[in-house]
């Protein structure tokens, strides 16, 4: 039998490092900042961010 995992899927990308949308680490952002990188990689734009640090 196997177990469900409740491991939630994030649609963050597999890297370490710098972000590729904001000057910040990618260890700097949380899950809204996450986001909202993505969403602007995946729309091509320059809106800044929302990164707590
Ligand atoms: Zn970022
Ligand atoms: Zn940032």
């Amino acid at each position: 039998m196997t177990t469900p995992t409740a491991t939630p899927v994030l649609p963050v990308p597999a890297v370490e490092g710098a972000c590729e949308m904001c000057p910040h680490a990618l260890r700097a952002h949380d899950a809204i900042s996450l986001r909202f990188c993505a969403a602007t990689r995946a729309a091509a734009i320059t809106r800044g961010c929302v990164c707590p640090a």
